[in-house]
């Protein structure tokens, strides 16, 4: 399981943008190929990304004579060898980038070498011992909008939540209602409004920022779904001109109306105050949750713990950098009881391997964008194909 070699190239996300994919190969023949993500609405206390050929030569210069010979299995090892040669407070100096294709294509190879699906492997590296028998929770993004789009939304992402964990019973449950919703769109609002956004969700352009609501709970309604849903929301408020008071206004009346299961972001990242304010009011039986304010960042993580503002967290393993990191901030969240989301982000590629970490880590949920779209689909169908693994 010695690593041979790290070689990186070039390729493109889902937006049309460069980034890179790595491959590692092993001393016993097997090799394994990452592709890294890229958001648009970032928190700023993200891990630098640094240009893709930059990346590219950090890896092949610098990061692969460092690594070549290690055990692919010492997942800890090898992430560690890489915060040292970064040496960089956010990974500025190699890039995040650069760092996460090769500490998750290493993650890959030891998988692989194993003969053991990567889900598995992710679970071993958390000491997991008990059986997982469900599957996590699907977020599912069908109306677009805030960065993700150019319609008229201030907020990103409208999302139903399947009531169920059986994995095949929860995609078919979010494709019958985002069909329908296509449908109901195309004849109600004429065929712009069936455009899609960066996620695959719909991105029309609407009368105000809560008529997604209304119009998904006539949508599950008319298919018969409304017992089997719950709704979502990133606010992504970070990008939104509205003022605290006038957010916390539209979150009540989401509240009341809709029943929110989960918010994400409803203040600006660094607005710690009105988080633990909102989690006070709501918290009890809403997952208020935090993206841009945490960043996947065990020090933020901690401010925002000691503040009592979030319930539960996005994890984005590019927003970090290592696999090891990633690891690491699921497991404290966990040990404060917070509910743990991962996810992709906008700007994604093939690249399966979420699928697999929510799983292996036993996340409560996995935000994967609407069933639409080969980037979003790829999860989806790696979901269906570890049912099939168990
Ligand atoms: C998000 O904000 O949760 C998201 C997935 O968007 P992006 O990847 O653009 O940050
Ligand atoms: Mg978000």
């Amino acid at each position: 399981m010695k690593i041979k070699s790290i070689t990186a190239r070039p390729e493109l996300d889902s937006r049309g943008e460069w980034t890179i994919e790595v491959r590692l190969k092993l001393q016993n023949g097997l090799e394994s190929v990452a592709s890294v993500p890229q958001g648009k609405s970032r928190g700023s206390s993200e891990a630098v990304y640094v240009k893709p050929n930059i990346a590219i030569r950090n890896i092949e210069k610098i990061i692969a004579p460092a690594l070549k010979g290690l055990h692919a299995g010492n997942q800890n090892f090898i992430d560690h060898c890489l915060l040292k040669l970064d040496g960089t407070k956010n990974k500025s100096k190699l890039g995040a980038n650069a760092t996460l294709g090769v500490s998750v294509a290493a993650a890959k190879a030891a998988a692989l070498s194993q003969n053991i699906p990567l889900w598995k492997h992710i679970a071993h590296l958390l000491e997991y011992k008990r059986k997982r028998d469900d599957f996590p929770k699907l977020f599912v993004n069908v109306i677009n909008g805030g960065l993700h789009t150019k319609n008229n939304l201030d907020f990103q992402e409208y999302l139903i939540i399947p009531k169920s964990k059986n994995i095949s019973e929860s995609v078919k449950i979010a494709l019958t209602l985002y069909k329908k919703l296509g449908e109901y769109l195309g004849q109600h609002f004429g065929k712009d409004a069936t455009g899609l956004g960066d996620e695959g969700g719909f991105a029309p352009n609407l009368d105000d920022n809560l008529e997604p609501f209304r119009i998904l709970t006539h949508v599950a309604k008319l298919s018969h779904l409304e017992n089997k849903i719950q709704f979502g929301l990133d606010a992504a408020a970070s990008n939104i001109k509205k003022s605290p008071a006038a957010l916390s206004k539209l979150y009540a009346e989401l509240k009341i109306k809709y029943k929110l299961h989960y918010l994400e972001d409803p203040y600006k990242e660094k607005d710690f105050k009105n988080f633990t304010k909102l989690n006070q009011a709501i918290g009890k039986n809403t997952l208020l949750c935090g993206d841009d304010l945490t960043t996947t960042n065990v020090e933020l993580m901690k401010k925002a713990h000691a503040a009592k503002s979030i319930n539960s967290i996005i994890i984005k393993p590019n927003q970090i950098g290592t696999l090891t990191e990633t690891l690491a901030a699921i497991e404290q969240a966990k040990k404060w009881g917070w509910k743990v989301a991962v996810s992709h982000r906008s700007g994604e590629t093939q690249d399966d391997f979420i699928a697999d970490l929510a799983y292996g880590s036993y996340a409560y949920g996995l935000k994967l964008g609407a069933p639409a779209r080969g980037e979003r689909v790829a999860k989806y169908n790696r979901l269906l194909e570890i049912d099939q693994e168990n």
